[in-house]
């Protein structure tokens, strides 16, 4: 018979999930309530709302979907694409790519924009393609590419789309909660997000925010939504205002009553000085990492802040100075993925993760593991 599961005590590290505060541990370890109940339905009200501060939209239609970030995107793109609409993906590591996948099974008609992993989108590009598809229906790209650890000028892709009247869907999963985000004053369409990087929530969630454009393109659909879950005109009935709500799936409660914690605890800081808090630590952490002689791969104006990615020495096993930090240290950064595997590591400094005991720890571990370190 199988014993009672004890996680070890780590510090999270990478490119997420982060570490998760006592708090929200506890707060999930609350009773469960049903899912129609009154105090529930009042719970998910507060977290729309929360959200909405989070992504600074005033989109009514902002909730977490009953999934991890994937299914965000998912969700978006099922939604908005119709077959045969022409979407411009813009692909500069392995999310961008992922997006395309969805544009592909959709039946939508991907025009790519493809991008150094590294290097941030180049608007420059993304205008040629819209020049070249003046009739695209969709803009698609990352906000902050985990796979890399570059950030995107969101504002300006967002400015071409609207100019030739198309749609924007932003992936916001590593930048929510940890560097600027501004749905309404970008014109972003569809966004979403995920409950375990800058929100420091266990995983499983997926904030999404949908503007009324978005929604009118949903409503005019010709098609079917392929994926009945995460049809939005289904999912709608269940998310609108308290009261009104009809059963479409159970919510996961507890891991709800999780996100919220995360969003007090968000709103309790102030999300601008999250921000800050984000950039302070990345300063402290680079000045350590550069001090070891260790080199960024992203250049500085598009380098994220929560997410570090540093090549691996000439010569060192990047896996084994992982293996040992896990086990020696209990501390767990991140690899290289795709391209990149074998030449990087990637270190998070996301929510809960990005304090300054972290920076220190991780440093000290580091140095301890790297040749010339201390045995
Ligand atoms: C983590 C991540 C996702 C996927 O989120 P999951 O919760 O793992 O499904 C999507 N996009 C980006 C940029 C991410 O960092």
């Amino acid at each position: 018979m199988a014993a009672s599961f004890i996680p070890p005590k780590r510090i999270l590290m990478g490119p997420g999930p982060s570490d998760v505060p006592q708090r929200i541990l506890d707060a999930m370890a609350r009773p469960t309530i049903g899912h129609l109940d009154p105090a529930f339905v009042d719970l998910m009200e507060q977290i729309k709302s929360m959200l909405r501060m989070a992504f600074q939209t005033e989109n009514a239609l902002t909730f977490p979907v009953s999934a991890p970030g994937s299914a965000g995107m998912e969700m978006c793109f099922v939604n908005l694409v119709e077959p045969g609409d022409k979407v411009i993906v813009c692909r500069n590591g392995v999310f961008g790519g992922r997006m395309l996948e969805n544009v592909k099974r959709t039946g939508g008609v991907p025009m790519i924009v493809d991008d150094a992993w590294g290097a941030p989108v180049d608007s420059n590009k993304v205008r040629d393609a819209f020049k070249a598809n003046p009739d695209a229906k969709i803009l698609a790209f990352v906000h902050a590419e985990t796979s890399t650890g570059a950030q995107s000028d969101a504002a300006t892709l967002a400015k071409i789309a609207q100019e030739f009247g198309a749609l924007t869907i932003m992936d916001c999963v590593t930048s929510l909660g940890g560097t600027p985000v501004y749905l309404d004053k970008w014109g972003i369409d569809a966004a979403y997000s995920g409950s375990q990087k800058c929100l420091s929530c266990t995983p499983g969630l997926s904030p999404v925010s949908f503007s009324e454009k978005a929604i009118a393109r949903i409503k005019a659909r010709t098609t079917l939504v392929q994926s009945w879950f995460l049809d939005l005109n289904l999912v709608l009935g269940y998310w609108q205002s308290a009261g009104k709500r009809t059963y479409h799936h159970t919510a996961p409660i507890n891991p709800m009553y999780g996100l919220h914690e995360a969003l007090v605890i968000l709103e309790e800081e102030g999300l601008e000085n999250a921000w800050a808090r984000h950039r302070a630590m990345h300063e402290k952490l680079k000045a350590g990492l550069e001090g070891m002689g260790l080199k960024y791969v992203v250049d500085a104006p598009a380098r994220l802040p929560q997410l570090n990615s540093i090549y691996v020495p000439e010569g060192v096993d990047e896996a084994a100075i992982r293996a040992r930090l896990l086990t020696e240290f209990n501390l767990e950064i991140g690899a290289g993925l795709g391209d990149m595997a074998g030449k990087i590591w990637r270190i998070g400094l996301m929510g809960y993760s990005a304090k300054q005991e972290n920076v220190d720890y991780c440093l000290k571990a580091l140095r301890a593991c790297l040749p010339g370190g201390p045995a």
